[in-house]
Formats: C-alpha cells, sequence, structure tokens
C-alpha cells in the first residue's frame, strides 16, 4: 500500500533509507511494532497500498526487520467522505472507493498468505494511532510514508503529536516517486526548476532509481489482542456500487494482484509497452496506454517497480522510445509531487505558481453544461460524458476538456480539478492539481497562452468521429468527421442524421474563431483512430544502438 501512514511500534532504529524522529527513550519496550496506512492522497482514499508481495513498502520493509510483533494497518479516514472546499462535491466519488475497497481487500489477502493481515479502522488515523498505542501499551514506533501536501501532512503532525504524548518514536519514509526525493539533483527543493524538460534532463542524467525490495516470505505477526476488523462496504461508506459502463476504457479492479496482471499483459503477453509512443493519444479501449495510474496513485505497484521491468523489458524483448516514452510519462508524476513539496499550499490557489491576476469567471449554467458533457462541443462532451460514466478519460481527453474550461469557457480551473477529484480512479492529488495548474497556464507550462483548438484536436485523435458516437449517441446519424461540428451541417443534413440543434443536442456554448478553420476539413492528423495505432502483435526486433544518444537525440516533451 503506499501507504501507509504506517505506524510502526518498535525498539529499534531507522534504516538508512528513513528518518527518525525520537520524542524520548523507549525504554524496555516490547519490539511492537504497529504500520498505519495513511493517505497518499489529499482528498482520497488512496493510501497505503504499497505492492507487498512485489515490492514491499519501505515502512513494511522496516517493521519487517525490526519489530518483534508489526500492525499494518490502513484508516478509512472519515474526511476522505467530506466535500470539496469550492464546488461541495463528494471528495471521493464510487468509481475510486470501489477500486479503493478493492485494493484494501486485496492487501489484506496477500499479507494473510504471509502470516500476517491488514488492521483495518473507520476513524482519523490520529486517533486510531492513539487508541491502538493505549490498548497495546507497548508500542515503541510508528512509521508511515510522507506526503507532500497540506491535507496530508496536517495528519502527519497529528500523528507526530499523539505519538509524542505517548514517547513513542517516528518513523517515515519517502516511497511514493521513481527517483527518491534525497537523491534529486536540486538541494534545496526550492531549486527544482520550474520547466519539466530541466527536471528531466538533470535527474536523468545526474540520479539514479532506487532497486526495489525484496518482501520476505514471511511476515512478523500482528500484535496480540489487535482485531483484524471490517472492511466497510459502499454502503457503509454512503454510497451505491456504480454500474460498471460496458464501454469503459478501465474495467480493472483495485489491488497488486490485478495490477501485476496489467503489466504482464501490457509488457511481456502483448508488447503492447513497444508502441506505446505512437497509441498513447488513443481514446477507446484499454490498450492505447498503460493504465497503471489508478495503481499508481494508491500505491498497489511502485513506479519502481514498473521501471524495473521496462529495463527488464528492454534487455529480453526491445527497447526503443515507446519503452522510454513510459519513463519520460513517470517522470512527469514524479515532477507535479515535487512542484507540490517546492510550493505548498500555492498548488491550489486561484493565482497559481506564477501568481498570475486572471479574471477566472464562476458561472454555474456554463460548468454544469461542461460536467454534464452538454456543451455542444462534441468532443468535449464525449470526454465528460466517459468521465462521469466510468471514472476514468485518457490523457488525450483530460488536456482538450481543461483546456475548453479555462481558455475557452475562462471558468475557474479550480472547479474542473475539483470535478476530477471527484470522480477520477486514477486521483492523484499532485498529478492533478499540477496539470489543472499547467492547463490554466498558471503553472508549469513554459509557453505562454497555449490553448488547444477542440475541433483539430478532434479531427487529429478521432478522424472518423467513431470515439464520439460512443459517447454522444445522438449525433450517431452524422456520418464521418462532420460529428465534431454538428452546428456546421445545413439543416437537410441534420435532418437526416436525426439530430434537431437546440433538442435533442446542444448547439455549443461557445465557438472559438480559431475553429473555423478546421470546419469541413478531412482528419489529416496524426493518430485518426482513437484506439491509437494498433501496436505490434509479436517482439520488435531489438534496437542494438540505444543509450542516452537515442533518447536525446529527438525532438522531445510535446504533451
Ligand atoms: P499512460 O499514458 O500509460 O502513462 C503512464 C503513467 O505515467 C501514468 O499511469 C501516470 O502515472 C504517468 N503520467 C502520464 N501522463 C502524466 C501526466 N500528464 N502527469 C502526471 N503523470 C502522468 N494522472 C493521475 O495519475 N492522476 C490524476 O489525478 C491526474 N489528473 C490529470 C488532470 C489533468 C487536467 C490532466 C491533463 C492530466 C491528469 N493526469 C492525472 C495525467 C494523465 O492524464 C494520467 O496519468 C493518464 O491519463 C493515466 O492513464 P495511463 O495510466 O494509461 O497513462
Amino acid at each position: 500500500m503506499r501507504i501507509t501512514r504506517g505506524i510502526r511500534l518498535t525498539s529499534h532504529g531507522a534504516d538508512c533509507m528513513g528518518r527518525t524522529h525520537e520524542p524520548g527513550g523507549d525504554g524496555n519496550k516490547a519490539r511492537v511494532s504497529c504500520l498505519i496506512s495513511a493517505q497518499e492522497n489529499r482528498w482520497s482514499y488512496t493510501m497505503c497500498l504499497e505492492t507487498p508481495a512485489r515490492e514491499p513498502s519501505r515502512v513494511l520493509h522496516w517493521a519487517q526487520s525490526s519489530a518483534d510483533f508489526v500492525v499494518p494497518l490502513y484508516c478509512f479516514d472519515p474526511r476522505h467522505l467530506l466535500r470539496t472546499q469550492r464546488c461541495g462535491f463528494p471528495k471521493t466519488g464510487p468509481h475510486r472507493l470501489r477500486f479503493l475497497l478493492e485494493s484494501v481487500k486485496d492487501l489484506r489477502e496477500t499479507l494473510k498468505k504471509k502470516g500476517s493481515t491488514l488492521v483495518v479502522r473507520k476513524g482519523k488515523p490520529e486517533d486510531v494511532v492513539r487508541d491502538l498505542i493505549t490498548q497495546l501499551g507497548s508500542v515503541s514506533a510508528v512509521a508511515f510514508h510522507e506526503e507532500a501536501t497540506q491535507e496530508e501532512l496536517d495528519v502527519e503532525q497529528g500523528l507526530r503529536q499523539v505519538c509524542s504524548q505517548h514517547g513513542v518514536k517516528i518513523q517515515t519514509f519517502w516511497g511514493s516517486t521513481l527517483y527518491h526525493r534525497d537523491d534529486l539533483p536540486f538541494r534545496p527543493i526550492a531549486r527544482l526548476p520550474d520547466v519539466y524538460t530541466h527536471f528531466r534532463k538533470a535527474v536523468e542524467s545526474e540520479a539514479k532509481v532506487r532497486p526495489t525490495l525484496r518482501m520476505a516470505d514471511q511476515l512478523k505477526p500482528l500484535a496480540p489482542g489487535v482485531e483484524e476488523g471490517c472492511i466497510p462496504t459502499m454502503e457503509d461508506l454512503g454510497q451505491k456500487d456504480p454500474v460498471t459502463d460496458p464501454r469503459t476504457a478501465f474495467p480493472c479492479s483495485g489491488g497488486e494482484t490485478q495490477a501485476l496482471m496489467r503489466l504482464q499483459y501490457y509488457f511481456w503477453d502483448t508488447n503492447l509497452v513497444a508502441s506505446y509512443k505512437e497509441t498513447r493519444n488513443g481514446l477507446v479501449g484499454m490498450d492505447y496506454s498503460t493504465k497503471f495510474a489508478p495503481w499508481l496513485a494508491l500505491g498497489c505497484i511502485s513506479p519502481r517497480y514498473v521501471y524495473e521491468q521496462i529495463r527488464n523489458y528492454e534487455k529480453e524483448r526491445t527497447a526503443n522510445q515507446s519503452t522510454y516514452w513510459v519513463l519520460f510519462e513517470l517522470l512527469w508524476r514524479d515532477y507535479f509531487r515535487f512542484v507540490a513539496l517546492k510550493y505548498g499550499r500555492r498548488i491550489f490557489s486561484l493565482r497559481g505558481l506564477q501568481s498570475k491576476e486572471v479574471s477566472w469567471k464562476k458561472d454555474l449554467e456554463l460548468f454544469n453544461c461542461w460536467k454534464e458533457g452538454k456543451t455542444g462541443v462534441p468532443f468535449v462532451d464525449a470526454n465528460m460524458r466517459e468521465l462521469a460514466a466510468t471514472g476514468f478519460m485518457s490523457n488525450r481527453g483530460r488536456q482538450n476538456v481543461a483546456s475548453f474550461l479555462t481558455k475557452d469557457l475562462g471558468l475557474d480551473w479550480r472547479m474542473g480539478a475539483e470535478w476530477f477529484e471527484y470522480l477520477l480512479v486514477d486521483y492523484d492529488v499532485c498529478s492533478n492539481y499540477g496539470n489543472w495548474l499547467y492547463s490554466a497556464g498558471i503553472g508549469n507550462d513554459p509557453r505562454d497562452n497555449r490553448k488547444f483548438n477542440m475541433i483539430k484536436q478532434g479531427l487529429d485523435y478521432d478522424g472518423n468521429g467513431d470515439y464520439v458516437r460512443l459517447w454522444v449517441p445522438e449525433l450517431q446519424g452524422i456520418k464521418g468527421a462532420d460529428i465534431h461540428t454538428p452546428w456546421a451541417l445545413n439543416s437537410a443534413a441534420l435532418a437526416q442524421a436525426g439530430v434537431t440543434l437546440g433538442e435533442t443536442y446542444p448547439p455549443p456554448v461557445v465557438t472559438a474563431p480559431e475553429w473555423s478553420r478546421h470546419i469541413n476539413q478531412r482528419p489529416q492528423g496524426r493518430n485518426p483512430h482513437p484506439r491509437g495505432r494498433t501496436g505490434p502483435a509479436h517482439p520488435p526486433a531489438p534496437h542494438k544502438d540505444r543509450g542516452v544518444d537515442f533518447y536525446f537525440s529527438r525532438k522531445k516533451d510535446a504533451r
């Protein structure tokens, strides 16, 4: 579980990767260790599930090596069921909640097979840990992964206070990124570059990815007297099980077991990874991209494990731009986490990282059109409907709907970010807010005023309109690329397609002048098939002449 606000109660010292804080000596306490899972993300339930079968969390690894009893703990924190600050959406939507419950169940089963279990509680980690410390009486340390954003840091602070009051040592770890925070060539973190390319080049040349840890076959037992606790149901947490839409691009369940199966499929069974760079901008189905994000967000799989698998794949099958590009994207994930460390609360502020004054609108009517997929711009509507129905949207879609909300509608970017926060199955506070800031032009985009052209994007990435047809069935009668601009069709064509603008489908809430250049054009784009170009069904021939030059001689960093 990436867990982990692990709490660990042990009399042993820290290993070389952790940081120890000792409020007082731990005297003759029994060597009991308690791990408490914590939220990985600001509002979500994402916490802890850090790949215990293949790669144990550093917290668990540490506890295992130095305690007699370990209490791996996951807390369903009621704060994650509250409402978002501005728009009042539930902080955790049904798709993510279901995924989380599946992940917690999977982790418990995995730990059981190794002689331990996952203790589950409903409550604030601070309160749960206090109760456990009191109940056990012999807790010597509490261990957890450090987080980057304010609400998580507040929980950490609460845990520190509890431990300090009870004379219990705190042991913390950094664990969520590919590159360890302490290995970055930027010290202090305030020196982190504001441009991704500068960050990427520096870490790729100056830092190393730390190896994954090996999980012990047998884990230390749970401390005596600790009840395992029931894993709550969706209903217990006030939500209904969401219906699975057969059109979903992410039909997977939570948990490390599923994450490893997905990796096996995407890398070894199908070689899809070897054509990732060509397919990654697809829109339909499972295969155009890795779909690792939901598991990464919860810590069911670690980026370091993915890295090792890519390196193995490159050795055994092929190394090409696509295999590199997965790492390139994982580095974006790292980058946004480090940006959050550098900027603190500013990642949530209206003016963003650049303290830029923009007169954002708060027009609720426009916002509702956007979130319900009723803007009258089919490419936007298709993506927004997919998100609402499944909890997933492609990266291409996310960039477009974010650009549309901020640049075409001029709405407060935080409204869009909160809608994503509520719905995304892969919601990750740093990636979400970092990307929204970027799209809004007040984050880490070095280009001033980048704006996506919705019509050109629709033609480039959904040339025949199949993706729109999938999610906006009321436009199904419109053939080919014309589906992207129904308002530009004459009344006879609309009548033939069974579309009445304003009745069966809305007219566009806005139109941008630059769209007209692309109306009535046939697609010329890079990836007109919405599934992405098809990848090889067999291992491609290996490249012999790879290395840093291979990676860096080509134009990169296009998003
Ligand atoms: P792949 O294309 O297979 O990429 C591999 C991995 O690289 C992903 O799993 C992810 O961990 C990482 N990655 C790829 N692109 C990005 C990116 N732009 N930023 C950060 N990491 C990236 N991603 C999240 O994980 N959680 C979020 O809450 C989130 N919110 C987003 C909001 C907006 C407005 C935008 C534009 C992007 C957001 N992303 C977010 C990034 C990206 O869209 C998703 O990571 C990606 O679509 C997930 O699908 P995948 O796992 O198949 O990605």
